[in-house]
């Protein structure tokens, strides 16, 4: 079978064996006659395949009983509009961190709902009666990674879209946690919120229904159709998640990824990455060719090559490699190969 090794940011590579066990009962969804994608929403066969995804998102993140686990049919930038109609009454402050497009335009969308205050620089002196602080713990675009921030006490809202299950998180430190899965878990269609209790009750009248965090809560995600099929991928997905050895072994293994593709990237005089070494994301590695000339042919030998995705952001130019769980170590290297071998060539 030819599968390309896919770097794209997302919709992203998922492992074959997933994809392989989707097909295999893709007509007859564990002998129950219907495929997933027919199956009621509603009835007792998919109510316990919604039951066992969530107990495997808890038990791989560790997420602790006063925290809700929503599965919304709903885009990442869904979130941007819910976050501050959830959590913020009217005139109250959020606090935003900028590092990056997509924090960038959730503030953006936030202002629409209440005032917000953008920290652009790392002298964050964050309001104590904010109704939350919010950043994006790995920027998607621009390859940029921060820590979780001091925020004294105030609820810290993440996005943690292209970073959720790919390493280990104490859920203790955040107040509300979101990622569209298509990044890195499962096909579009699917956002994880992870919510503390005590945030719950406080969405404005004007919030629509199906953003409405407390009531999907109270009916289990399902005021609405649900993604059935990108539910049970999530599920598949936390499988392989488990047989891999967990988040720590699938972090170490991250980390090695990332650490071997920025030190080819700094050792050549041929592909430069701008990022300061702290702020480096371990899961999208952004880099440029010496002269933007050479890009397409980049492209296209890449391709001929077996690899595909490659190519930066429209807004930021260049290249992107996404590295995400279903990379592998060899898969880095063909990479490395390949860069190395083009460089060469020029
Ligand atoms: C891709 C991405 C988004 C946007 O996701 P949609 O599901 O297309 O809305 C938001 N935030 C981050 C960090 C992303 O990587």
């Amino acid at each position: 079978m030819n599968r390309f090794i896919n770097f794209a940011a997302g919709p992203a590579m998922l492992p074959t064996v997933v994809l392989e066990r989707a097909q295999k009962e893709f007509l007859n969804w564990q002998d129950h006659g219907y495929s997933i994608v027919e199956a009621n929403h509603r009835g007792p066969e998919f109510g316990e395949l919604l039951s066992q995804v969530e107990a495997k998102t808890r038990d791989a993140l560790a997420i602790p009983q006063n925290y809700r686990v929503l599965y919304l049919l709903a885009p990442a930038r869904a979130h941007f509009a819910a976050i501050p109609l959830n959590l913020t009454q009217d005139g109250q402050t959020a606090d935003y961190i900028i590092t990056g497009l997509w924090s960038s335009l959730a503030a953006g969308e936030a202002e629409k709902y209440t005032q917000v205050e953008r920290h652009e620089n790392f002298n964050w002196n964050f309001n104590q009666d904010a109704a939350y602080v919010y950043y994006t713990d790995n920027e998607t675009v621009n390859g940029f990674l921060i820590d979780t921030p001091d925020t004294h006490g105030v609820p810290r809202v993440v996005d943690m879209t292209s970073s959720l299950l790919t390493r280990p998180i104490d859920v203790n430190q955040y107040g509300l946690i979101f990622a569209g899965v298509q990044k890195n878990i499962a096909p579009s269609g699917l956002s994880i919120v992870i919510v503390r209790d005590d945030l719950l009750g406080r969405a404005r009248e004007i919030t629509p229904s199906v953003l409405d965090y407390t009531l999907q809560a109270e009916h289990h995600s399902l005021l609405n159709t649900s993604n059935n099929f990108s539910i049970y991928m999530t599920g598949l997905m936390l499988d392989w998640v488990q047989e891999q050895g967990g988040l720590t072994a699938i972090h170490a293994r991250n980390q090695q990824k990332a650490a071997r593709l920025y030190e080819f990237i700094d050792s050549s005089d041929f592909y430069q990455n701008q990022v300061s070494p702290p702020h480096r994301s371990i899961l999208n590695v952004i880099f440029n060719l010496k002269d933007d000339a050479y890009n397409e042919a980049f492209l296209q030998q890449a391709k001929q090559a077996g690899m595909i995705g490659l190519k930066g952001h429209r807004k930021v130019g260049g290249m992107r490699a996404s590295i995400y769980n279903a990379i592998t170590l060899d898969d880095v290297d063909r990479l490395i190969s390949h860069m190395r071998e083009f460089a060469q060539s020029i």
